[in-house]
């Protein structure tokens, strides 16, 4: 069969998933287990999305509104008069973004270590993808990253960044996007817990996309709902380019009920600033500081695959970051759970 396949698929590669939950508490002989390495909430979605959902369950004979105006709505009326891409997570809205505008060969930039999955998704169309590496605090040289993108088609820029944690400001923002020529996907997926707003640079330049997502601080990870600030211009192609009806009828309803609830959005910023903190002052070893709902943890000289596995034993799933590429092996990042995960955590790390 391999005959059939493209070279991308062939060999090593890919994206990485946590360990799972059920295998981990099998092999450690525990039956609860800590979750502390896909960065969701710990909290459960509140009960107007449960009950949104179940009704949306209802019509699951029908297909999904293609272009969910009331969804779109409620999106201007919580953000402002923006226009927006919806997807299947923001890994649909990254597919989307990249079908729509990357053919083969064109370069596609990624500031490293980061989320994997720009990558991916811009090999899968046949881009080339060109690392710019971060600096040793792991900032990004606004020179360089935009020396890199001369000529190129899109840039990834992800703040704060998975899996080093730290944000830019708005203003290093700006002075990348001053000296672009190429389009910016700026993602935001853990932009609730940092305190910045970057959505008045939409406003300032239309070579900019701002990536957002449910599955972090709107506990809809399961449900798989991501949507796009993006340049007016560029909507009609983007809806052109989009796979049909790729949010279903559920995740439309309980998207809708979630915005409307930001008394879950500042409970859960709350608990994990609280958490970062108690990490960063805690945790017997050099931790990141971060403006997202993990930290990222050196865990020298063991490797991150050591310390995973040693962890796991204990019944505490983190996240090895081996595979990030761009990012030495000791290294492990681990997101801010519930209170009795968190404690756990925090007696198994320092007794490692
Ligand atoms: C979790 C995550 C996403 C993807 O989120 P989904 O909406 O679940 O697809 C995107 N970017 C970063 C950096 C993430 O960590």
């Amino acid at each position: 069969m391999k005959r059939f396949v493209r070279q991308n698929y062939i060999g090593e590669g890919g994206y990485v998933f946590a360990q799972s939950p059920e295998e981990i508490a099998r092999q450690s002989g525990l039956s609860r287990v800590a979750r502390l390495a896909s960065n969701e909430n710990p909290l459960p979605p509140p009960a107007s999305v449960v009950e949104a959902g179940l009704s949306a369950l209802r019509e699951g004979n029908r297909y999904p509104e293609a272009r969910p105006a009331a969804l779109i709505d409620a999106l201007r009326r919580h953000h402002g008069d923006y226009s927006f891409i919806i997807g299947n997570g923001m890994d649909g809205v990254i597919e989307t973004v990249v079908r729509t505008v990357v053919s083969p060969g064109d370069r596609v930039v990624v500031s490293t270590p980061t989320f994997s999955f720009y990558g991916l998704a811009a090999e899968a169309q046949g881009g080339v993808v060109v690392p710019v590496p971060r600096a040793a605090d792991f900032s990004v040289d606004a020179g360089a990253f935009v020396d890199a993108c001369r000529g190129a088609k899109i840039a990834f820029l992800c703040s704060p960044n998975n899996p080093t944690g730290n944000a830019l400001s708005v203003e290093a923002v700006r002075e990348i996007l001053d000296g672009f020529d190429c389009l910016l996907f700026l993602d935001n997926a853990y932009v609730e817990f940092s305190g910045l707003d970057y959505r008045p640079l939409m406003d300032e330049y239309d070579t900019l996309i701002e990536g957002r997502t449910m599955s972090k601080a709107y506990s809809l990870a399961g449900l798989r709902f991501g949507y796009a600030f993006v340049p007016a211009g560029l909507l009609s192609y983007l809806n052109r380019a989009a796979t049909p009806f790729s949010v279903n009828t559920v995740a439309l309803a309980a998207a809708g009920a979630a915005l409307a609830d930001q008394g879950h959005i500042d409970q859960t910023v709350a608990h994990v600033r609280r958490w970062r903190e108690r990490f960063l002052a805690e945790i017997d070893r050099p931790v990141s500081p971060s403006d997202a709902n993990f930290v990222l943890v050196d865990v020298a000289p063991m490797t991150g695959d050591e310390a995973t596995a040693r962890l796991a034993k204990k019944g505490v799933i983190v996240r090895s970051c081996r595979s990030f590429s761009g990012l030495a092996d000791h290294y492990i990042r681990v997101s801010v759970g519930s209170e009795q995960e968190n404690e756990l955590f925090l007696e198994e790390i320092n007794r490692l």
